[in-house]
Formats: structure tokens, sequence, C-alpha cells
């Protein structure tokens, strides 16, 4: 093929020719990892203020043979766009309720929270499969606490709060990942049957300077707390990773506590170990 325009060479440059054979390979690794059982969960302790372990995010892990460990960065976004985001969306649901119901017999009593993609919520079954995982794994609704984005409820709202409603009906906890970085409108979020915000990593990053950007996200943040609050709503802060961070979200008034500062995403077995010592103290 001859190459006219600007347009036309960047099409046929090797460049983008590499791109695209790196992401078809990608793409075809993907499609089998949950059969050759390459995909895996990794738990972030949630603490209460007073350092008291209250749950636990799942975050997915995928190890391939050759490519390595593939961030969930990378992943993820490809999985949606291929559609395969739903079955790898079921397994982890069901994985870390079996977990978490393991954990619970065991002694530790804590809540699990699963991220959600919009492509899930969009099954008008995605409540059975919800329901179907609990039931299976014997953990009482409260226990879970799905994770949800803004861009996931701009984008079907109907469908969307039909699904969330049913889903706040049966007992399970609603939370607003991210939150922040969306653009949808407050008062349409806080319509939504949720329990909770996240508050998005890049905000509690810019608390422990002392510039005017740093005393403007102090007042937003503090600002969403407190209306948080007022709403009955809790506020997890994500992404602590220093004490002055830790120490600003605290006076902020935020309820929960989530980053690298308290401990890393976990494999199980790291995660029992890492519990057992902090409970001792
Ligand atoms: P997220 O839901 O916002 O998860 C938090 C991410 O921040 C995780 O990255 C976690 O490892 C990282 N993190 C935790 N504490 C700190 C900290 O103190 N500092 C910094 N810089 N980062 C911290 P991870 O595990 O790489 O996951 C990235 C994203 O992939 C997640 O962001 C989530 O959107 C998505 N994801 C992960 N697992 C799943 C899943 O099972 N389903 C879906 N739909 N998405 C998932
Ligand atoms: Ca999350
Ligand atoms: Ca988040
Ligand atoms: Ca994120």
């Amino acid at each position: 093929v001859k190459a006219h325009g600007k347009h036309d060479v960047q099409l046929f440059s090797p460049d983008l020719d590499a791109h695209r054979r790196a992401r078809q390979g990608l793409e075809c690794a993907l499609r089998g990892a949950l059969d050759r059982n390459e995909v895996s969960l990794r738990y972030q302790p949630l603490c209460d203020l007073a350092g008291k372990v209250v749950g636990a995010e799942a975050l997915m892990r995928w190890k391939h043979l050759e490519l390595g460990e593939v961030s969930p960065e990378r992943f993820i976004p490809v999985a949606e766009d291929l559609g395969l985001i739903v079955p790898f969306g079921e397994w982890v649901l069901r994985e870390a309720c079996r977990q978490a119901a393991e954990w619970r017999l065991q002694g530790l009593t804590l809540r699990i929270a699963v991220n959600v993609s919009p492509a899930q919520l969009a099954c008008a079954d995605f409540p059975d499969q919800v329901w179907a995982a609990l039931a299976r794994a014997q953990l009482p609704a409260e226990a879970l606490e799905l994770e949800i984005t803004e861009r996931l409820v701009v984008q079907d709202g109907a469908q969307t709060a039909g699904v969330l409603e049913t889903l706040g009906r049966q007992g399970v906890r609603i939370v607003i990942d991210d939150f922040g970085v969306g653009h949808s409108a407050l008062a349409y979020l806080l319509r939504l049957p949720i329990t909770g915000l996240k508050i998005d990593r890049s905000f509690v990053q810019q608390l422990q300077g002392r510039g005017n950007s740093e005393q403007g996200t102090e007042r937003v943040v503090q600002a969403v707390t407190s209306l948080a609050h007022s709403l009955g709503l809790s506020v997890v802060a994500e992404g602590i990773e220093t004490v002055s961070q830790r120490q600003r979200v605290h006076d902020l008034g935020c309820d929960y506590l989530q980053g690298y500062l308290l401990a890393p995403p976990l494999t199980p077995s790291d995660f029992e170990s890492w519990w057992r010592a902090h409970e001792v103290q």
C-alpha cells in the first residue's frame, strides 16, 4: 500500500503495526486466562480511624506465562472492549465472596469490596449473579460492597438505576469509587441507593502541600465529607501513602482509610498474616 497523506503514513508506520500486534496478542492471551487459572485476587485492607480492619478490596491480577504480570490498568480496558469483563467479573464476585466467607469462619469478619464494570451493571441478571454468589458462599448481603464508578452511572441512567435499586433492596452496599474525577451531577448520584463514597486518590495525594490548590482540595474534601455524612453515607479516603495524608483525611472527617501506608494489595495468606500481626498490637 502506498502512503499518501500524513495520516496514511501514520497508519502504516511500523510502530503502529507493532502496537496492533501487541494488542492482538494481549486479546488472544486474555481470552483463555480464566480457563488457564491465570487470574487471581489480591486484597487490600480498609481500616477505620482507630486502625481496626473493617474491610478488604478485592483487586484482580493476571499472570500470563509469556507476558508475565499484566497490570489491571492495562488488561481491564481490553477485557471491557471484548466483553470478557462479564465472565471475569462474575468469577471475581464468586471468589471474593468465597474468600470472605472462609475468613469469617476464622474470626476475621470484614466487608468485602468488589469492583464492578459498566458492562456488568448493564446485564439485567447482574443482581441474580450477586445473589447466587452470596448464597453459594453463605455470606450475608451486608458483607458485600460493590464499587461502581461515576462513569458507569452516567452511561445508562434508567437501566443502571434499576439494577442498583434491586441490589440495594437485597441489602448489598454500593459505593461510588474514584469519587470526584467524573463529571456527573452530585444531585443525580445522591438519588441512587448508595451507601458510601470513595474519594479518589488524586485528591488525597494533594492534601499534604500548603499551596492554594491544596487548600482548595482540602475544602472540597471537607465539604464532600460533611455532605455525605448528612446523607448517612460513609466516606473512604483511598491512596494514603504518607503519615501526613492520613492525618489530614482524619482531620477532614473521612471514616475509612486505604493505601500503601497501611498495606498494599496482599495475597490471601499475606492478608491473614498481616491481619493477625495488626490485631495483636
Ligand atoms: P481502583 O478500584 O481505584 O483500585 C485502587 C488501585 O489503587 C489499585 O490498583 C491499588 O493497588 C492502588 N492503590 C492502593 N493503594 C494505593 C496507594 O497508596 N497509592 C497508589 N498510588 N496506589 C494505590 P490496581 O490493583 O492496579 O487496580 C487498578 C484498577 O483496576 C482499579 O482501580 C480498578 O479500577 C481496576 N480493577 C482491579 N480489579 C478489578 C476487578 O476485579 N474488576 C474491575 N471491574 N476492575 C478492577
Ligand atoms: Ca475500587
Ligand atoms: Ca478507586
Ligand atoms: Ca482508579
